[in-house]
């Protein structure tokens, strides 16, 4: 039966809650603040699991979530939601140095392991020779090696942000603007405030990002999710995304991403206990770019697009907090998605909206290594 849902919070989790509730036939209102920092509106990201070095307790919701997007991609497309900035568009895995490509072959042995265990976006890994990397990517300064996985695929969180809305809207949900009060009574959230309205509920989902504890912290609990700013770049190369240049990462922390029609992306720094500022920092600016050139020199002649700041959402062993909210039996929660929000929010979205509805989730996941009371 059809209910009457909020969503608090619209970035990337909160906007698939309420994405995935308005197609379920729901009533549903998403309520975003728009806070400069937002994580989702600066984030641009690579949805290629099976090549990063996170396994555990990361493996198994890496692999749901990215089997979760190209069905969510039909599911806007089918709603007319416009672009969503997801592309499968390839990745080169850079050794830097002979000692970086001596150990290739043991990361490709883990990218394929993780492709036997079920692992979507590698398709065929295979060791490419320094030539191939360069003619792949051509402002490459010559590595040493690398690995070339086809079918890794990155996205832009702005614009699948976007397409979220637009498609909560084309299902017959709302969007507002605006700092949402949820008001409780005992074990449930009754209704949620937002500029001088009151919508009353059956069931509530939090997706606040970095900003969390503000909103348990009043509904009577705590989160450990705290911000880690990221500085990113966009950079101007004509025809960068017609000849189509994949994702490069390698040995060092950054990673260069192309989107159409002649953005390159390079980033990004991770600044743990960076408190809630949004802003550049000459240091951020400087390791940033300076990686990124390093790397690929031919970048050099780019020009500078703009700068985007955000705040991930980080919980201190990296892994998202899903599930239940204590003591309240209608409000689940989706939050604390730290680096990896772009590829874990669209799913952890849905099975939160899911959740909040009586459904038994997207998918069977034992949910025990992503539930809030394993800090207790
Ligand atoms: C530079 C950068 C690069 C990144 N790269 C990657 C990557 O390569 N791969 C990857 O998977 N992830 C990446 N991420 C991480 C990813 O972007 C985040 O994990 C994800 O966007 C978090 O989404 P969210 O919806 O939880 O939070 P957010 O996007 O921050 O959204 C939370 C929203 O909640 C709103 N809000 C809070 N409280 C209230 C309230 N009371 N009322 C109304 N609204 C409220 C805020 O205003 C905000 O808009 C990157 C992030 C950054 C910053």
């Amino acid at each position: 039966m059809a209910g009457e849902f909020a969503v608090i919070g619209g970035g990337i989790g909160g906007a698939s809650a309420a994405y995935r509730l308005a197609r379920g036939g729901h009533r549903v209102t998403l309520i975003d603040r728009s806070d400069i920092g937002q994580a989702t509106a600066a984030g641009a990201g690579i949805i290629s699991p099976g090549s990063s070095n996170h396994d555990g307790a990361f493996f198994p919701i890496a692999q749901l979530a990215g089997l979760h997007y190209p069905a969510l991609v039909a599911h806007l497309t089918e709603d007319d939601a416009g672009d969503t900035g997801y592309e499968v568009a390839g990745q080169l895995v850079i050794a830097r140095d002979e000692s970086e490509a001596a150990d290739l072959p043991r990361r490709l042995a883990a990218i394929l392991a993780r492709q036997d265990g079920g692992m979507p976006n590698v398709g065929e890994a295979h060791i490419v020779d320094p030539d191939e990397a360069v003619r792949r990517f051509p402002p490459l300064a010559r590595p040493a090696g690398a690995i070339w996985v086809r079918d890794a695929a990155r996205v832009d969180g702005r614009s699948l942000r976007d397409a979220l809305r637009r498609g909560i809207v084309h299902r017959g949900g709302r969007v507002l603007t605006g700092h949402a009060i949820p008001i409780r009574e005992g074990e449930r959230v009754v209704a949620v405030l937002v500029n001088g309205e009151r919508i009353s509920v059956d069931g509530l989902v939090l997706a606040p990002g970095a900003w969390a504890n503000e909103l348990t912290v009043a509904l009577g609990f705590d989160v450990p999710v705290a911000p880690q700013r990221g500085q990113i770049f966009h950079l101007r190369v004509p025809g960068a995304a017609t000849a189509r240049w994949p994702i490069v990462v390698g040995g060092f922390d950054h990673y260069i991403l192309t989107f159409g029609p002649d953005r390159v992306v390079v980033g990004a720094t991770r600044e743990t206990g960076s408190g809630f500022d949004p802003r550049l920092t000459a240091g951020g600016v400087s390791h940033a770019l300076s990686n990124a050139l390093a790397i690929a020199p031919g970048l050099g002649t780019a020009t500078f697009h703009e700068p985007r700041v955000g705040l991930r959402p980080a919980t201190p062993d990296r892994l998202p907090i899903l599930g239940r909210a204590p003591g309240l039996s209608n409000v689940t929660l989706a939050m604390g998605f730290g680096p990896s929000g772009l590829l874990l929010g669209p799913w952890s979205g849905a099975l939160a909206a899911d959740l909040v509805t009586g459904q038994p989730g997207p998918d069977t996941l034992d949910l025990a290594p992503y539930l809030l009371d394993r800090f207790a």
